[in-house]
């Protein structure tokens, strides 16, 4: 569906919110009497100073809205904005509406498991979708307590912010809750599996859709520890109990971001329920998940910004203290390692982008430019920048600051400028000599890292500002150091544009820890030395930080593909090059194998297998050598013999069995009717997702032809589908979707008429031709941006031209 509705601009929420007080939401909702919309019954009570605003309400109809007793036509809302005259003191505003069922995951997401039929719904209101759900004053400085009243299926169960009962069959009475900003509101509703338990007097639960009920019960036990042990450290360091009675973690089908940090009801995707064996670093994923949603009850929660443009007071803080938790008080003491190779780049590659902002104070004028920068730079470089201020304060000040932060506005908003002022205090009364103002203008008022590089000629690290963002800042980092065949790391500060290190060495890493925040590009004989020395280094963060200073040279352009295919061959496939989007193996399959001299694919591909053979069976390490030799495999009888017969110590599960199909479908070895006859067998919800993928990798026109009618929104698909559809599509030979580029930049604006939020801009990414390397398709990317395009698909199409330009100079600089 597309809203056409105009994005809140900061002007227009600044006079709102001194216009008006929120007193309570009332909301009702009939959610049991059609599968593509529900009643809603909204009824706000606020005060005011008197005059002119408007409501934000999004519905399919709306069937009566009164003010103060007197009715209201319908007729007056336009671009989901209802004028309003408010009178001076006490109102009353009641809206009677029929909203729209969402499949896209935002609002009310209704989706059917196709396993068993069964529909479930969830709210996403973040970032406006809101008026999808209830009428409102969608700005997160109007807090307000909600009471939520549901009608539903009788055997469903309903969850919310607060707590809620069942007070007769199909009827859910919640308690009021605490005062909350209108994108964090949710309900969870369905027939879902619910696990109940308790901890330190809060209760605790878990939800999954039936279908994966036993895995959810599998690892119940493990979710549950570390939610406990998340909040006995939280309560430690902030001294501030949790606030929002019951804490149920929600696992929901076809969500777009790892989780949303709804009070008292967190949401998370439900890929994060294993159906499927999975390696250590997707359980250090889903673990920092956990941890950086409980992080958020306080820095987000609690305390909200007032406006978008201070969401790193959301995104860092739970990124940083969600990574520092984990790491420190569940099993899994590798946490930061694993970000390092899951985030690291995130944020590098957005930083060094056109399109970087700095961490803080971006500027947002509006709701959806806002969005724009919920990226790697508020994730991960806000995080590695609190990392770097806690170390330099010390945890006693980091941490007096944050509690008189959340003392002084909680359960309501504040701006960066708060936080500096009670870290600032923090520091006068403890006495710690700190120049709050030098950092915070260096670190996060400035886009843009800066890039080190060692010159082993001179002996010097080489300093680089980037050129649009000047600033002179000093890095105090590690520097990993190889002499013959040890490794030894020194500390190294690195200040002005040249520092000395003088050292005996075959190599130097720079910053492979993660010190400090910038492109660190290592030197020729340093990347040579690397072939023979890599296979051997047992230190996980060492090794991370390899991959990320060939990353960070590979985004710049100065590193020959040719030796990054020989570093990878040595050293294919460690076992934290879990196979998921942001980490090493689809980048070095997706980007470097492409521009690599012919051959590359093959070789890896016998890297996988030689490990395949020597790995203890059953270990992880040969979970990821399989997964490495299936994604890297074209032989027909190798993967059908794998398909019948898998490895000892493999067992074929729905996601190894999907990987061999989907490979077997890119090379048309597998027709239609056996990708079909596979999902018939056990029709999962994954199981359509990657369906959909393999149906149109089919190396044929008819295959080209589905994935388009995918983009175009001629075919309706849930989020995740287009998705894999998208990334697909331009498998197979390239005179096949050739004539696909140009109509990609014609027929992409008028996709906004079909889909919108999240899902708009994601499609318009994963169908975007990155395999299409020439300056004619860069060109057009260009011109594309400047059309009046939505602001998600522009900075998608933007960074994605971005990318396609830096892979021209690789292929100017490193001909194959
Ligand atoms: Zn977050």
């Amino acid at each position: 569906m597309s809203t056409q509705s105009l994005p809140l601009r900061r002007d227009e929420a600044a006079a709102r919110a001194s216009l008006l007080k929120i007193e309570d939401y009332d909301v009702r909702l009939d959610l049991g009497s059609s599968e593509e919309t529900f009643g809603s019954v909204t009824t706000i009570r606020f005060t005011s100073r008197g005059g002119p605003t408007f409501l934000d309400l999004k519905p399919v109809s709306v069937e009566r809205i009164s003010l103060n007793g007197a009715s209201i036509d319908p007729g007056t809302l336009a671009k989901g904005r209802l004028p309003i005259s408010t009178q001076e003191g006490p109102n009353e505003l009641v809206v009677e509406a029929t909203m729209p069922f969402r499949n896209d995951g935002e609002g009310l997401h209704r989706s059917v498991d196709p396993a068993d039929g069964r529909a479930y719904v969830y709210g996403m209101c973040f970032m406006d979708a809101a008026p999808t759900i209830f009428a409102c004053f969608d700005q997160p400085d109007l807090k307000a307590p909600y009471t939520f009243h549901v009608t539903a299926p009788h055997d469903w169960t309903v969850i919310g912010n607060a707590p809620g009962t069942q007070t007769s069959p199909g009827t859910w009475e919640f308690e009021r809750s605490q005062p909350l900003s209108t994108y964090f509101v949710t309900l969870v509703a369905g027939p879902w599996h619910m696990i109940h338990d308790e901890h330190d007097g809060i209760p605790l639960s878990l939800s999954s859709r039936q279908s994966i009920a036993a895995d959810l019960d599998k690892d119940a036990e493990e979710l549950f520890t570390i939610t406990k042990q998340c909040f006995d450290e939280f309560h430690r360091l902030f001294g501030i109990r949790y606030p929002f009675g019951n804490y149920h973690q929600a696992f929901v089908p076809e969500f777009n971001a790892g989780a949303m940090e709804n009070p008292g009801c967190v949401t998370f995707r439900d890929p994060l329920v294993f159906t499927s064996r999975v390696t250590r670093g997707m359980r250090i994923q889903r673990a920092t998940t956990v941890a950086h949603e409980m992080a958020h009850q306080w820095f987000g929660d609690l305390v909200t910004p007032q406006w978008w443009d201070d969401l790193w007071l959301n995104e860092s803080f739970a990124e940083y203290m969600g990574n520092r938790v984990t790491a420190e008080v569940t099993e899994y003491a590798d946490a930061w390692a694993d970000m390092s190779y899951a985030r690291r780049q995130w944020g590098l590659t957005a930083d060094q982008r056109g399109s970087t902002h700095s961490v803080a104070g971006n500027g947002a004028e509006d709701a959806v430019s806002a969005l724009q920068n919920f990226d790697g730079i508020s994730y991960s470089k806000g995080s590695a920048i609190l990392r770097q201020l806690a170390a330099s304060l010390g945890d006693d000040v980091f941490f007096a600051g944050a509690i008189d932060h959340f003392t002084r506005h909680r359960f309501g908003n504040a701006t960066m400028h708060d936080l500096f002022g009670s870290w600032d205090a923090a520091a006068a009364e403890a006495g710690v000599e700190f120049d709050l103002d030098t950092f915070t203008s260096q670190w996060l008022l400035k886009a843009g890292p800066d890039t080190l590089s060692w010159d082993p000629a001179k002996m010097v690290v080489n300093r680089t500002a980037p050129s649009l963002h000047p600033a002179d800042r000093s890095h105090t980092f590690r520097a990993a150091i190889l002499n013959g065949t040890r490794w030894t790391t020194e500390d190294i500060t690195v200040s002005g544009d040249q520092t000395p290190l003088q050292v005996a060495a075959n190599a130097v890493v720079l910053d492979p820890y993660d010190d400090t925040w910038a492109s660190a590009i290592p030197d020729w004989e340093t990347v040579q030395a690397l072939k023979g020395a890599i296979a051997s280094i047992t230190d996980d963060g060492l090794r991370a930080g390899v991959w990320n200073n060939l990353r960070s040279a590979w985004f710049n352009a100065a590193v020959d593909p040719a030796d990054v295919i020989d570093i990878a061959e040595a050293s294919l496939p460690v076992e934290d090059l879990e196979d998921t989007p942001r980490r090493t193996m689809p980048w070095l399959f997706g980007s470097v194998v492409p521009l690599a001299p012919a051959g590359a694919r093959e070789r890896l591909h016998e890297a996988a297998l030689r490990k395949l053979a020597e790995v203890a069976p059953g270990s992880e390490l040969q979970l990821s050598s399989y997964r490495a030799a299936i994604r890297s495999a074209s032989s027909e009888s190798l993967l059908r013999e794998w398909l019948a017969t898998p490895p000892a110590g493999i067992e074929t599960d729905l996601d190894l069995r999907w990987r061999i199909l989907a490979k077997l479908a890119e090379n048309g070895l597998a027709d239609r009717s056996e990708l079909q006859a596979a999902y018939d067998a056990e029709p999962a919800n994954e199981a359509r997702i990657h369906l959909n993928g393999a149906l149109v990798s089919i190396p044929d026109a008819e295959a080209k032809v589905y994935g388009w009618s995918v983009f175009t929104g001629e075919t309706d698909l849930p989020n995740y589908d287009i998705l894999a559809a998208g990334r697909a599509f331009w498998t197979g030979p390239a005179e096949l979707t050739a004539g696909y580029v140009e109509r990609y930049f014609a027929e992409l604006p008028a996709t906004a008429e079909k889909r919108s939020g999240w899902s708009l801009a994601e499609a318009a990414e994963a169908f975007f031709p990155s395999g299409s390397v020439t300056e004619e398709t860069l060109a057009a990317a260009r011109a594309v941006i400047e059309l009046d395009l939505d602001p998600g698909v522009r900075r998608r199409v933007a960074d994605a031209a971005d990318n396609l330009q830096r892979q021209l100079a690789i292929k100017v600089t490193y001909p194959a």
